[in-house]
């Protein structure tokens, strides 16, 4: 996929010669679109144009659904070890690929090269995962009074499935939705972030060399509002899996059919409470890694802290100067803490979430834009710290998805947890405690898919199931681990007489 090689090519050669253009990846052949691309821009230098990709139209995104649901049947009846095997040899070539992509990624969204590094070697890891998984996939068989009756379950494959994906994690996300769908023998559109696509693009293009066959997994690029009804409401497609915003999510379930099955994985608002027992240097720390180490753009971020009021002056203390301290900068620089912000779009909006919060509450550090060497030409803003937040404030309730923290105090564990569960999301929640009994209620108490203790809010693991509660997914089906797979097979019931 690298060499584009035009075979549906339409349109004008791309203006830049310089910059490489990406096409869609339909039916196992390049796609340049009839549009004119778009271009995926560095956020740390926006004059840095990291590639050029196709602003599809709803007609090319219609040939991808179409060639989805042609090459179904085929692949539905593929051997799983085959299937298994290209999951294999595309993650060899990740990891071979990984410092490349690594680069590519943080040039793309900004998030620093360790962590884009990391997030490539797990991306491998979880198709390898899949394989393995996908192929003791079982059902099950009902003891019944007939003795020449067996009654057993068959998973099957439900069909064309889409997957839609943030910039946040450009490549771990679709590859925990797209090794699930392909290894139960679903096929795929692929439609990655505008933002941030050619780490998607990495991905498909693995996939593709590992030899699925044409159509199986179809890479398609261009904005939501064109492309997104046609890989959305088509009466082919039989499962969204989609990860983003709670807002686009829910205008995604309202225009889908009933029969359309969808997995949503949405916004968060996620609180640490640091009690009264607390380390408060292993809290500080906890908050700092779960607030800012994407400058604050992770769906499972700290977002709200929720600290006794008996330690809240020094945690509040201590936090600051950690914070103060912080390296911003270019994320391919090595040491930095906290890259800039992905996107204009991103940008504008913390910048209007620090505003209204220095209305309501105190400003602590942070929250300006950063200018100067090293910083012109890029999105970065410094990470902002506010106390004396109350839960009225706007800073208190809505995602902000980028590097701001909003400390509450709290009179006990009971106002805590309140006021930690007082959000519309439940994507993940932590505690800082040294007391037992707190961690087990805490447990049960919060309303949270995730729940940590004594650690990040941020983070998952690929074997354990992922997913949020309240407005933070659509809590039917959980992500990741082995109940990942559960999304992308339908049950059969099979009753045999002889
Ligand atoms: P977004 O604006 O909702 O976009 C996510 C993806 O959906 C993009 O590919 C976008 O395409 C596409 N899209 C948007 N509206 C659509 C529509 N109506 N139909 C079809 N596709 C549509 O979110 P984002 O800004 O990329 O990501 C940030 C959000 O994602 C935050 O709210 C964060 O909490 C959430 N998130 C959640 C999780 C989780 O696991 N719960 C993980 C990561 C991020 P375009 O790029 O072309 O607009």
């Amino acid at each position: 996929m690298s060499n584009p090689a035009t075979t549906l090519a339409r349109g004008s050669e791309a203006s830049q010669p310089q910059i490489e253009e990406f096409r869609d990846l339909i039916n196992g052949e390049q796609l340049r679109s009839v549009a004119k691309p778009f271009d995926n821009i560095n956020p740390a230098d926006t004059s840095d144009i990291v590639g050029r990709f196709q602003a599809s139209t709803a007609a090319e995104a219609k040939l991808a659904v179409s060639a989805a649901a042609a090459a179904f049947e085929r692949w539905k009846k593929t051997s799983v070890s085959a299937r298994a095997a290209i999951l294999n040899r595309a993650a060899d070539r990740l990891d071979a690929q990984a410092d490349q992509i690594a680069r590519e990624m943080t040039r793309e969204m900004g998030k620093a090269l360790n962590l884009a590094k990391d997030e490539v070697l797990r991306s491998a890891q979880t198709l390898r995962f899949y394989a393995v998984e996908g192929q003791s996939l079982v059902g099950e068989v009902f003891p019944n009074d007939d003795p020449d009756m067996t009654v057993y379950t068959l998973r099957e494959p439900l069909g064309v499935v889409s997957v839609i994906t943030p910039w946040n994690f450009p490549i771990s996300i679709p590859a925990r939705k797209i090794a699930p769908a392909l290894i139960t023998g679903n096929t795929v559109i692929f439609k990655p972030s505008s933002d941030a696509p050619l780490s998607g693009y990495r991905l498909a293009e693995a996939l593709v060399a590992a030899g699925l066959p044409k159509g199986v997994l179809n890479f398609i690029t261009g904005m939501a509002g064109e492309v997104g009804p046609a890989i959305t409401t088509a009466p082919e497609i039989r499962a969204i899996s989609f990860t983003g915003s709670t807002t686009a999510g829910e205008q995604i379930c309202r225009a889908v059919s009933f029969t359309t099955r969808t997995q949503m994985e949405l916004g968060g608002k996620n609180p640490l409470i640091v009690m009264d027992d607390a380390d408060l240097e292993k809290a500080v720390d906890l908050t700092v890694k779960g607030g800012f180490s994407l400058a604050g753009q992770a769906c499972t971020g700290t977002s709200r802290v929720l600290v006794m009021k008996r330690v809240r002056a020094e945690f509040t203390e201590r936090l600051v100067a950690k914070v103060r301290a912080l390296k911003i900068g270019n994320g391919l620089t090595p040491g930095m803490d906290l890259g800039p912000l992905a996107t204009a779009r991103q940008l504008d909006s913390v910048l209007r979430y620090i505003a209204i919060g220095k209305q309501e509450a105190t400003l602590l550090c942070g929250g300006e834009r950063l200018t100067g060497a090293g910083y012109d030409g890029g999105y970065y803003v410094a990470p902002a710290i506010f106390a004396d937040v109350t839960q009225q404030m706007t800073i208190a309730r809505e995602e902000i998805f980028g590097p701001v923290i909003a400390i509450i105090e709290v009179e006990s564990y009971a106002d805590a947890i309140a006021k930690a569960n007082d959000t519309e999301y439940g994507l993940s929640a932590a505690i800082v405690t040294r007391n037992p009994r707190v961690m087990h209620d805490f447990a049960n108490d919060i309303q949270s898919g995730t729940v940590k203790i004594n650690r990040t809010t941020t983070g998952n693991l690929i074997n354990a199931p992922f997913g949020g509660l309240k407005r933070s997914s659509t809590s039917t089906f959980r992500e990741s681990g082995r109940v990942g797979l559960e999304f992308y097979t339908q049950i059969k019931t099979v009753y045999r007489g002889c």
